[in-house]
């Protein structure tokens, strides 16, 4: 995560100046207790948060600056997108438990409904009266099974007809990405506009939803846990590139703040989900890959 690069030291003074991490680390150990460590600010003008100098004596950990616990930065710094994403963390630390199968697969169908299949309803409403001719279109059956299966499952589960309570997650379309879900957990859902996979080995994908779009990026142990998926995804991107598909995205997505940019992470790759328009089902990276394999074959 981004941190607070350097200090203010002796802010709106004759001595004001720039001071590093680095620089601070030399003064701590010649000059202990120098008052320049009872003068060091935010660096954003106009930000006069209050910042203390946190000296690490071990090489495994890096000395940093933070934010004094009393101190707030204005509305409009920069820096307190890591104050706030600090905070976050600290309180939902002791909530935040891994989704199990069961979870992310009830995340998915919720999301789908919210997003994909609300577009369908119509159509759908038709094909309840029960005609199980078998005969019928193969796509029309599909459908017919996969309403069913989720109000099947909305019924069961919460007897309200609302997952979302069930699981505190936030359901977002990159329009709705803002300060305030800094450290939680949320599907988003878009139309992918491009897959890409950095030289670092950084997977991400462009989303677009009423014509606002993001960027959903692999967090640093992605590919580290799972090697294969690094060739599974490059398949994909280039099946992507070539054809050009109507694919959408859910993804579970933690927000971390980047480079003063907002940036929704993916931790595991069950925590993505794909979907064409052709039917509205839900596909793990591995069955979109066999889809679309099938379906652009050369
Ligand atoms: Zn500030």
């Amino acid at each position: 995560m981004a941190k607070i690069p350097f200090a203010k030291a002796y802010k709106n003074t004759d001595n004001e100046k720039n001071i590093s991490v680095k620089e601070l680390e030399s003064i701590k150990i010649s000059d202990p207790s120098n008052d320049i460590f009872n003068n060091l600010y935010c660096p954003t003008n106009g930000c006069n948060a209050k910042l203390s100098f946190k000296h690490s004596y071990v090489k495994s950990r890096k000395s940093f600056l933070s934010t004094w616990s009393n101190q707030i930065h204005s509305n409009y710094c920069n820096l307190q997108l890591i104050y706030v994403a600090k905070k976050n963390e600290m309180k939902k630390s002791s909530k935040r438990t891994g989704l199990n199968n069961n979870d992310i697969s009830n995340i998915f169908d919720y999301g789908m409904s919210k997003f994909v299949k609300k577009n369908k309803k119509s159509k759908n409403k038709k094909k309840d009266r029960k005609s199980k001719n078998k005969s019928e279109h193969k796509d029309n059956n599909t459908k017919e099974k996969e309403s069913k299966r989720a109000s099947l499952s909305s019924n069961d589960i919460t007897k309200k007809n609302d997952d979302s309570k069930r699981y505190p997650l936030k359901y977002l379309t990159p329009n709705d990405i803002g300060i305030k879900y800094v450290g939680s957990t949320v599907l988003l859902f878009g139309n992918i506009n491009k897959i890409n996979i950095t030289k670092n080995k950084t997977l991400r994908i462009n989303i677009e939803f009423n014509n606002k779009n993001i960027t959903v990026e692999s967090s640093k142990d992605f590919f580290r846990s799972e090697p294969s998926l690094l060739s599974e995804l490059n398949i994909l991107k280039k099946i992507f590139d070539k054809h050009k598909t109507n694919l959408k995205l859910l993804a579970i997505t933690n927000i971390i703040p980047y480079d003063e940019k907002l940036v929704p992470t993916i931790y595991k790759s069950n925590h993505l989900c794909f979907t064409d328009d052709t039917n509205s089902t839900k596909n793990t990276l591995y069955t979109i890959i066999y889809k679309l394999q099938n379906k652009y074959k050369d």
